[in-house]
Parts: structure tokens; sequence; C-alpha cells
């Protein structure tokens, strides 16, 4: 092991100079990075897996994010829209199954109609479970009262990726105008938080004319904002999107894959004690991705139990993975990949973040 490399996995404090070099290190030293990370996940967190039925409940967006295959002017994407008894469904499926969690994702809305909709799907989840069911939302930008209005009614934790941390990126990856603002994005994260939510965000990684800085810049982002748990993935082209264009440009497919890796496990080194998820994107782009992602630090895995008929029209990126397995099979083959990792499913639990219980304890005191 380099020298360097060696001094900055000693340190408490890591600077944007110690993750810059930590995203820039060659293969040869991605395998140290990767099993240091794993240490300080096991040394903190331990070998559980926590579980979140992913349900994809509808993929209607009213924004034009320029990387994203369901934004509202890809005409050629079937829509459609789960109904509520299906999603309570799928919920109810989640919970016969040991998921102690479910996830709740969908396209932005600010319509009267999606949020009571959303807010009585929380609620109906909350009571057919008997209030055991953990719920996490992600829907986008909401006002603050949406936000308090879904909490109350059941909801505990929200993701809300910020994209990239540098308002110079996100311009470029946004349509400039009210409904794609940065500074909007990031205060719904403080509302999030203020709101009692434990508060999720993320990046995307490999996307074109992104450097190790700007993603130095974004770790410390979620260091800054102090967020309980991470959801982050490669960046991967969608024909009918208007970064397709720069598709020459990106990073091979396998190096996005391994600078996810890295990322995963720079950020467990950074924040110890949060959840990450290993994303799906992860495994779209290796067969064995979301364990590499775990060995590297992370600790979550979502399995897709969105209503099979709907799957394949939640179409973020070309080639996305999972969405041909059957309920049934969704279960062994998450088990089995948390098993060959060496890691053991936790079912029937919360599995909320170590980080946010520990400042709830605190402001208890
Ligand atoms: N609409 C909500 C939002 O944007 O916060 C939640 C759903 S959105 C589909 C979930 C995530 O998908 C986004 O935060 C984005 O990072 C990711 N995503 C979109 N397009 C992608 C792409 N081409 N490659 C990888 N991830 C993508
Ligand atoms: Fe809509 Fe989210 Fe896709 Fe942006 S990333 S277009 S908000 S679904």
């Amino acid at each position: 092991m380099s020298s360097e490399l060696h001094k900055i996995l000693k340190k408490e404090e890591l600077t944007k100079d110690d993750l810059v070099s930590l995203i820039s290190a060659g293969n040869e030293e991605n395998e140290i990075i990767f099993n240091h990370a794993g240490r300080v996940r096991e040394l903190h967190l331990g070998k559980k897996v926590h579980l979140r039925g992913l349900i994809e409940f509808s993929n209607i967006c009213s924004k034009n994010c320029f990387y994203c295959g369901i934004r509202c002017a890809n005409k050629n994407v079937p829509r459609y829209e789960a109904t509520e008894k299906e999603i309570v469904g799928a919920a109810k499926h989640a919970q016969d199954n040991g998921f102690g969690s479910v996830a709740l994702q969908s396209g932005e809305r600010s319509d009267k109609k999606f949020i009571k909709k959303i807010d009585r799907v929380l609620q109906r989840i909350k009571q057919q479970s008997g209030g055991k069911m953990g719920i996490t939302l992600s829907a986008g930008e909401q006002t603050e009262d949406v936000y308090r209005m879904w909490f109350e009614s059941g909801a505990h934790r929200y993701l809300l990726r910020i994209e990239m941390s540098d308002p110079g990126l996100y311009k470029k990856f946004h349509p400039g105008d009210n409904l794609h603002d940065f500074n909007k994005r990031t205060e719904c994260l403080s509302m999030l938080r203020k709101t009692g939510y434990q508060t999720g965000s993320g990046m995307l990684i490999g996307l074109p004319f992104q450097t190790p800085e700007h993603l130095a810049r974004d770790l410390l982002f979620l260091k800054e904002n102090d967020i309980d748990m991470a959801g982050m993935g490669p960046y991967i082209e969608h024909p009918e999107t208007p970064l397709y264009k720069y598709r020459e440009v990106l990073l091979s497919k396998k190096e996005r894959f391994y600078l996810g890796i890295k990322m995963v496990a720079a950020l467990r080194i950074l924040m110890k004690d949060i959840n990450i998820a290993a994303t799906t994107a992860m495994q779209t782009l290796h067969p064995e991705g979301q364990q590499k992602a775990l060995i590297a630090g992370a600790n979550i895995v979502m399995p897709n139990i969105t209503p099979a008929k709907y799957r394949e029209n939640y179409f973020l990126y070309e080639g996305k993975s999972g969405v041909h397995f059957n309920l049934e099979e969704v279960k062994s083959v998450t088990e089995e990949r948390i098993r060959s990792a060496g890691f053991e499913p936790g079912y029937n639990e919360w599995g909320d973040s170590l980080r946010f219980e520990k400042r709830k304890n605190r402001q208890r005191c």
C-alpha cells in the first residue's frame, strides 16, 4: 500500500484532498480501500443488511431532469400509476415476506390528488401492519406542509438525492426553470430534517464533465448536511434523454461501476454510522454489483416488489436490473446475494439509521 493511502486510512477526519485521493486511487489500491471500509462498517454496524421492499408506484413526473428516462418530455414511455389497492397489497407482500420496511418511490408531482393518495396509502399501510411496517418515501420536492402531513401519516424516512452538489453542474443537467432549482432542493433537505424524518440523500456518479473534485465535494455535502442515509449510484445512459448525446465522453460502464463502489467505500469511511444502499444501478452494471457494494460498506438492499406489470416502465436508464424476477424469486435472490457476500438479512425490523438514533438520544438528554 502506498504510504499516502496508509496515512489517509488512519485519519480520524478526511479532507477534500484525502477524498480526491481515495476516489482517484488505481485498481491495485481499490481492494485495500474496499476492505478498510468493510471493516469500518462491521465495527460500527455489524453484519446485518436491512431490507426495504421497493415499490415504484408511478412513473408520471412533472419534471425534466436531463438524465432520467421518465422525464415528462419523454413521450415514448407508457405512463402508469399503481392503484391504492395495488400499493397497499405490495406492502402486505413485503410484510408477509419478512421485509420490515418498504420504500415508496415515484416521479414528482405536486397536485392535490397525488398528495392525498400518498397520504391515504401511508395510513393504510400503517393500519394493515398494526403500525409495524417502516416506510421510506421518495417522491421529490414538496412543501413543508406536505412533508409534515406524510410524516404524521406514517412515513418516517425520506430520500431526496441532491444528485450533484455543485450548483454549476446542477444547472448543466437540469432545465433552468423554477421547477429545477438547486437551492429549493437543499431547502427541501432542511425541511425534511426539521419535520423529523430520517433524511437521505445521494448523487449520480460518473456523469459527463464530473471530476473527482466534484465527487469529493458531494461526499462532504452529505457530511455537512449530517444526512442519515445515502442512496447513490452510477449514472447510466438512456437513449431518450438529452444527456445521451454525451455517451461517447463517459467512463466505461466498468469504470463507472468501480467508481460507484469507491464512493460507497469513501462515504463509509467518512460517515461510519449512516445507512448506505447497495443500489439497483450498481447491480445493473455488474452481475455481483450489490454484493460488491455490501463488501465495500453498504448495509441496505432494496428488493424491487413493484407489481410486475408496471416494473419495466419505471425505465430510468437502459438495462435496469431486477425487472423480470417474480415476487417469490425476489426474496430468494436477495437473500442469496446478501449471504454470499458474508452478511445476514435483517428480517422483520425497521433497520433505522444508527446516526439518526444517536442524534435522537442526544436530543432527549
Ligand atoms: N422523482 C424523485 C426524485 O427525483 O427525487 C424520486 C424518483 S427518481 C427516479 C430516483 C432517482 O433516480 C433520482 O434521484 C436519480 O438519481 C436516479 N436516476 C434518474 N435517472 C438516472 C440515470 N439515468 N442513471 C442512474 N440513476 C438515475
Ligand atoms: Fe422526475 Fe425524479 Fe426522474 Fe427527475 S429524476 S425526471 S424528478 S423521476
